[in-house]
């Protein structure tokens, strides 16, 4: 069986390594373990390791989760994953965090969920930052009018801003491509007005944790490394 512990404790030095590359505070970088299409056993070795916060891309799989471990109420759980309108109740009733808001009418629809059971929710917007066809997210360009929407829903906290760059090696990127898709996130975010967007970045996965947090990531979200390979889906 994988060793998450292990594995974890080699994740948090990679992160405390390009924190000291980068002159940056290793308390100013947050690792978030996704443990998406894993099974619960390896959750627990998360939680016993001291994870108190993973991240989950499937609503239906997320809740599930979330349900086997109701009697530990100190995990919480962070929405990775576009959200379609007609899930955003279920994710209102047990997620802390949601790393893919991209919508006004998606956040409107978490509002109204999250307002009838008193509850809030932490966001991070979603950027398209490689302007990769496939890729979920906002356009950099659509990302002021959506944070000034935010404002009115008073159940949303917005932390900041969220993106996953370019593959390297996909397409021939290379490191630089990645790097220009994390530099491209921290403009947009100078451009942005810190009371409505906060100054948060959540970017960088196994691949590219080290190159995100050069560049200034403050969330780290990491699956592979952490949890071995997912079968592909
Ligand atoms: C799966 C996923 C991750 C983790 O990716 P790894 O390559 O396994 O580290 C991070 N962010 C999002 C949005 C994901 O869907």
């Amino acid at each position: 069986m994988i060793d998450v512990a292990a594995n974890l404790a080699r994740v948090r030095r990679q992160v405390d390594e390009a924190c000291a590359a980068a002159g940056r505070d290793p308390g100013e970088v947050r690792l978030l373990p996704v443990s998406k299409t894993h099974p619960p056993e390896l959750l627990q070795a998360a939680y016993d390791a001291g994870v108190r916060l993973l991240g989950e891309n499937r609503v239906q799989e997320a809740a599930e989760k979330a349900d086997h471990f109701a009697d530990r109420p100190d995990l919480r759980w962070a929405m990775i994953g576009h959200l379609q309108t007609n899930k955003a109740r279920q994710v209102a009733a047990f997620a802390d965090e949601f790393h893919a808001l991209d919508s006004l009418k998606i956040a409107r629809a978490l509002h109204k969920g999250l307002h009838d059971l008193d509850r809030s929710l932490d966001v991070f917007v979603q950027v398209n930052s490689s302007g990769e066809a496939q890729k979920s997210g906002l356009a950099p360009g659509e990302v002021a009018d959506v944070v000034a929407g935010l404002a009115e829903l008073p159940t949303l906290r917005v932390r900041g801003l969220m993106t996953v760059a370019v593959q390297q090696g996909v397409d021939g990127a290379g490191e630089r491509e990645v790097a220009a898709c994390f530099e491209r996130m921290v403009e947009l975010r100078e451009s942005l007005p810190e009371h409505l967007c906060g100054r948060e970045l959540s970017m960088g996965m196994s691949g590219d944790l080290a190159l995100a947090i050069a560049h200034g990531a403050t969330t780290v979200r990491v699956g592979q490394a952490v949890f071995g390979a997912r079968e592909t889906r």
